[in-house]
């Protein structure tokens, strides 16, 4: 079940980030590594700073790592020039803000927004208005095509940003919390818009959230914690019962280190040594007493 069906479309391995800014270095990635699958609707959640921006503006090639390996399809994210960047955004993916305002433009109709991507890439202006109809359809907006942003909810302006970013076929959808300024029922509306093109076309889509129902909405949810991936739940469907359970995954990286969840750490008193013990078929984790602690 966490087994990836096929090689994975986008592969972070051991992945730093410094961001300078005058005398300050930050460290915002600090050896993270993800797997996703072709084709897949993943989530990356985690606490405000723990470097979800800064991973998917990495992934959408307007950030380039520090150091690690990041993949995407046949690119490598860390060898390609300037002019390969600029290809790599303008064809492989596709990038939902989450300021609404920042992803359309305001004098624009929604259908003049699907068609600017797609003119500037050279197709012609019929072709460019049937795909924009298409793909406003797809995202339940057809009888929206010729409304401004100012004219649309929300909500109904960010399933217009999905379409404006999937306007020239990507094969990538990054989404940095899409839904962050929308109410829970619009959000619904947002994610069911993300799955019907998944379904339509295959698209991989990942979208940043801090939205904690967010694991009722997708398949499969990795958390990070200070940089790096720590944890990962995955839909486990049980038969026989109406609701799907999402299991919790601690993740282990290519070192063999493993983040215990902070409530365990803080519950169990744990310090900065543990003794672990294998148990036959398993690994057991002991607080170290604090007179050993002293020793
Ligand atoms: P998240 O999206 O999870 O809130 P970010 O990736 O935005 O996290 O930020 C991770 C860390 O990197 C934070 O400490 C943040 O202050 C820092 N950071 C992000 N972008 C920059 C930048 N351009 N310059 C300096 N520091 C940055
Ligand atoms: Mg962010």
């Amino acid at each position: 079940m966490t087994q990836l069906p096929r090689p994975p479309y986008v592969q972070c391995e051991d992945v730093f980030k410094i961001h300078k800014t005058h005398e300050l270095e930050v460290v915002a990635l600090r050896g993270l590594d993800l797997a996703v699958a072709p084709g897949e609707v993943m989530a990356i959640v985690g606490a405000s700073g723990s470097g979800k921006s800064t991973l998917l503006n990495i992934l959408a090639g307007l950030d380039q790592p520090s150091a690690g390996r990041v993949r995407v399809g046949q690119r490598d994210l860390l060898t390609m020039n300037d002019q390969e960047l600029v290809d790599y955004r303008r064809s492989e993916v596709g990038f939902v803000w989450q300021q609404t305002g920042r992803n359309l433009l305001p004098y624009l109709t929604a259908r003049e927004n699907v068609e600017v991507p797609q003119l500037v890439d050279g197709v012609d202006r019929r072709a460019a208005g049937a795909r924009a109809l298409e793909l406003l359809a797809q995202v339940g907006l057809e009888e929206k095509a010729g409304h401004r942003p100012n004219q649309m909810s929300g909500g109904e302006q960010q399933r217009v940003a999905i379409a404006v970013a999937l306007a020239n076929q990507p094969p990538l959808l990054l989404a940095d919390e899409p839904t962050g300024e929308l109410d829970s029922a619009t959000a619904t509306e947002v994610f069911a818009a993300l799955h019907a093109l998944n379904q339509a076309t295959g698209v991989t889509i990942i979208i940043v959230s801090h939205d904690r129902t967010i694991t009722e909405r997708v398949d499969r949810v990795v958390t990070m914690r200070d940089g790096r991936t720590s944890a990962e739940f995955v839909r486990r469907v049980t038969f026989g019962r109406e609701r799907l359970a999402m299991e919790e995954f601690a993740l282990v990286d290519r070192s063999g280190r493993l983040q215990i969840p902070r409530e365990y750490v803080d519950r169990l008193h744990l310090g900065t040594r543990v003794r672990v013990e294998v148990q036959g078929d398993h690994v057991e984790v002991f607080p170290v007493t604090s007179d050993e602690e002293r020793a």
